[in-house]
């Protein structure tokens, strides 16, 4: 038997990575694909655990080689990508496996697999996400309404995805979440 895919996704500053991490932490049954990235390594960040940190060339590299599943410039900055190899193997092996990745993969990976499960990660309300995107007080005037603006639209593509979860209390979204991943009926 082979594997779902699930993909989730939203808009910046939904939660998506705690919502992973928690799923990390307490369902060792989910499989957690490990993007690569070319952003450097955040204080407490392992490699090879929350990322595998690439230069430049070596990303460039595994992209030519067709060795990512999907990949994106996200921010304005940074690429990350997604190791195609280790998601088959997972999926050949009937593990639910997730890729917890930004709106451009997501819709990428509906391009060539489009029978994966596309889970949209939503935040309570639009107050809340603006809190979230502004409330740590550390952008520009600007860049928080360059955020804001990419933020509406970023939350047009719920209709794009077959689930939407919201995400008021962490536990809660990942518990949800992985309750469609090990249901074979949803
Ligand atoms: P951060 O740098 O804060 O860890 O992640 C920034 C953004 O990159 C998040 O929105 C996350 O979903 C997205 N992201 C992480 N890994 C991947 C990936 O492999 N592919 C794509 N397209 N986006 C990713």
């Amino acid at each position: 038997m082979s594997g779902r895919l699930t993909v989730l996704a939203g808009p910046t500053a939904v939660g998506k990575g705690t919502v992973a991490a928690y799923v990390r932490a307490h369902h060792p049954e989910v499989w957690i694909s490990v993007s690569a990235t070319t952003r450097p390594a955040r204080p407490g960040e392992v490699d090879g655990v929350h990322y595998h940190f690439v230069a430049p060339e070596t990303f460039e590299a595994m992209a030519q080689r067709g060795d990512l599943l999907e990949w994106a410039v996200v921010h304005g900055r940074h690429r990350y990508g997604t190791p195609r190899g280790p998601v088959e193997e997972v999926l050949a092996q009937g593990r639910p496996a997730l890729l917890e990745i930004d709106l451009q993969g997501a819709r990428q990976v509906r391009a060539s697999m489009p029978q994966a499960r596309f889970v949209f990660l939503k935040p309570p309300s639009w107050q809340e996400l603006v809190n979230r995107l502004v409330g740590r007080g550390t952008e520009s005037e600007e860049e928080r309404t360059r955020r804001l603006e990419t933020a509406v639209a970023e939350l047009a593509a719920e209709e794009e995805f077959d689930v939407t979860v919201v995400n008021t209390d962490v536990a809660e979204a990942a518990e949800e979440l992985v309750g469609l991943m090990v249901d074979p009926s949803a």
